[in-house]
């Protein structure tokens, strides 16, 4: 399980992952929108770790709702909302519960797609960041099934299903955003949120390990 601290290192993490690949994902973007996305998540995620230096929110599902608030006022873009509306969702999932737990944890990866596909319409296969976080959700449910699992195991399996969400997204032709007015000659190119949401995951899973 996770407390708030864990839950907070974990974000920490995930901001450092960012920062990292800033350059990869705003070259991801150059290729077929508008070359901010790693822009965008950088100063995001900057100001995610500022915000949970100065407050110190006390249970995970604080922590998350202090992410959601941030993404929120700090990410311009599509990526800012949807992110947001994620871990919003994912904060009120987890309600006021001390610690994360498996049954937690799926719950939230649950809540946060329902939300990012609440916010903005897209299905899989449309080339967005939908394509790394449903199979993500849909591999930590059946790995929380396993026997021995645990939020390592779980997230493991989640980051690896979003991988190959995300390099599925190569080969589609995008729907949602603005990869979508280019159409066919997005084809080639993966998606930058399904990268960066991959990556996040990631991120999470070397967290707990
Ligand atoms: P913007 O497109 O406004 O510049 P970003 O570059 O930060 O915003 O984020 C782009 C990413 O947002 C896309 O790669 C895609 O994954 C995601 N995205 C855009 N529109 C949608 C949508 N309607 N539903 C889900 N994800 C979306
Ligand atoms: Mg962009
Ligand atoms: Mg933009």
């Amino acid at each position: 399980a996770c407390d708030a601290n864990g839950t907070a290192g974990a974000i920490r993490a995930a901001a450092a992952v960012v920062t990292e690949h800033r350059t990869e994902l705003i070259d991801l973007d150059r290729a077929i929108g508008d070359a901010d996305h790693g822009e965008n998540l950088n100063r995001g995620f900057t100001a995610v770790v500022s915000a949970l230096a100065s407050a110190t929110p006390e249970t995970p599902g604080a922590v998350l709702k202090t992410v959601a608030t941030t993404l929120i006022s700090k990410v311009g873009g599509a990526a800012g909302p949807l992110y947001g509306t994620a871990f919003l969702r994912a904060a009120t999932a987890l309600g006021d519960r001390s610690e994360v737990d498996l049954e937690g944890l799926v719950a939230a990866l649950r809540a946060g797609l329902e939300g990012v596909k609440a916010r903005g319409k897209a299905e899989v296969g449309d080339a967005t960041m939908v394509d790394a976080l449903a199979p993500a959700l849909e591999a930590a449910e059946d790995a929380a099934k396993q026997e021995g699992a645990d939020i390592s195991t779980v997230l493991i399996a989640a980051a690896d299903a979003a991988d190959r969400g995300c390099e599925s997204t190569v080969d589609l032709v995008p729907r949602k955003g603005r990869a979508s007015y280019l159409g066919e000659r997005a084809v080639g190119h993966a998606d930058p949120g399904a990268r960066s949401t991959a990556l996040l995951l990631r991120a999470f899973a070397e967290a707990a390990r």
